[in-house]
């Protein structure tokens, strides 16, 4: 059953190495492969007491353990410390062939366990840092479990239940059968964690990919709206202010320097909104070469001189290197939220400063209110909300 189990298992990683290419995936594939392998040969050669089948044996096993253990420090983003694990590896084969040698039946069996619970033991520092979340603590357990029965199982076994232990009765014992079902017990535990470990870093993808604009790695108008609306919410956040943005004469941009390099400056202005995108603030694309900047904890005013200071950045960007400089500005409008109002209601009233912008001859910050007297004082700090990590473009700005 082993072997079948392993196998399906290795397929399984295999796949979401195809959907996901990363290291860590490969490893754990590779692990439940080779542990399949060390299961068949196990078969195979189960009576089989020579050194020379029954250390290679042990080698499948405990490189089973190596790929696992090493897949997990991937998968945390932590170095896999592979000279560690294939130095033990080589110590603990070197110790068992030397027992199964001068034939110290009792020992070579612990022997062959506590090897792999050590190599095991190792994993366990995978998880230092990793316990926040249920899933990663029952890994860790599991982990913990897997390595401690490696040093128990046998001496309990061989105690209470077998005898003595000889290589001529080993295949037939409690202890071979126990060994083959915990070890098998442990991996499927752990196999069925890192599958819903590795499908939920897929969710993930797919759930950034959906509320990210492609083009400029800033939110989309999918995304703009969900971190939107739970700033709103967050009555920490307030005073919350919203600069919309619209690059001026883009038509003739393109008409004049071709449809790429019009996204080349859709780009370029989609990072330096980006570039504002911090303490909470949500930066998105929300349409052709339209942006918006989400700000919580700022006034008006506050919301107004940023609004200024990206106009002025834009408007004296050094686009792409070679090529015109002047004719590249947006137009600004700047709205602060009113109690009780939705996201979009706020967008309406900056997008009809947006337009009184325009109207007035573009390049320009307008807003949608007077600027209070006393502008009231910004929150120290707002409530951070997630907005999609901000892909940097190789464009100058001053
Ligand atoms: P205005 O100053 O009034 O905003 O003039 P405008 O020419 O920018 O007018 P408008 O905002 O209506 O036009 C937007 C243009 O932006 C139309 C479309 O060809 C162009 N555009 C929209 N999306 C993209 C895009 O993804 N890439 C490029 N290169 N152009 C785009
Ligand atoms: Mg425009
Ligand atoms: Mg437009």
């Amino acid at each position: 059953m082993n072997p079948l189990v392993f196998g399906l298992f290795s397929v399984g990683f295999l796949c979401i190495y195809n959907m996901r290419p990363t290291r860590s995936a490969l490893a754990i594939s590779l692990s439940y492969a080779v542990g399949a392998l060390s299961f068949i040969a196990d078969l195979i050669f189960q009576d089989s007491t020579l050194l020379i089948t029954r250390v290679p044996i042990a080698g499948l096993y405990a490189i089973t353990i190596v790929f696992l253990v090493g897949g997990l420090f991937l998968h945390y983003k932590k170095a896999a410390p592979w000279k560690l694990l294939v130095g033990l590896t080589v110590v603990h084969l070197c110790v068992y062939g030397y027992l199964m040698a001068i034939e110290a039946d009792w020992i070579r069996s612990f022997s062959a366990n506590v090897g792999c619970g050590i190599l095991s033991a190792i994993g366990l520092l995978a998880f230092r840092g990793n316990l926040d979340r249920t899933l990663d603590r029952v890994m860790a357990a599991i982990f913990a479990i897997t390595s401690l029965q490696c040093f128990i199982r046998p001496v309990a076994i061989a105690l209470w239940v077998d005898g003595p232990l000889t290589q001529a009765n080993h295949s037939e014992t409690t202890f071979i059968f126990t060994m083959h079902f915990v070890v098998g017990a442990c991996a499927v535990t752990t196999g069925m964690c890192l599958l819903v470990v590795f499908s939920r870093a897929i969710f993930n993808d797919l759930r950034d990919s959906s509320v990210t604009d492609v083009l400029t790695g800033i939110n989309n108008r999918r995304g703009f709206d969900e971190a939107g609306s739970l700033v709103l919410q967050n009555g920490a956040a307030q005073p919350v202010s919203l600069i919309l943005a619209d690059l001026d004469h883009f038509k003739s941009v393109n008409d004049n320097y071709g449809h790429a390099f019009g996204d080349g400056v859709i780009a370029s202005f989609g990072a330096l909104m980006g570039d504002y995108a911090r303490f909470g603030r949500v930066a998105g694309r929300l349409g052709g070469e339209e942006f918006g900047l989400l700000l919580p904890g700022v006034p008006l005013s506050m919301a107004a001189e940023l609004a200024e200071s990206i106009r002025r950045r834009f408007a004296a960007a050094n686009i792409q290197p070679g090529e015109p400089r002047d004719g590249f500005t947006a137009s600004f409008g700047v709205a602060q939220y009113k109690k009780g109002e939705s996201l979009s209601q706020l967008m309406t009233r900056a997008d009809q400063a947006l337009y009184r912008s325009k109207d007035c001859g573009r390049d320009r910050v307008t807003c949608d209110t007077e600027i209070p007297e006393t502008a009231a004082e910004p929150a120290r700090n707002p409530r951070p909300v997630t907005s999609a990590t901000v892909r940097k473009l190789p464009v100058k700005y001053g």
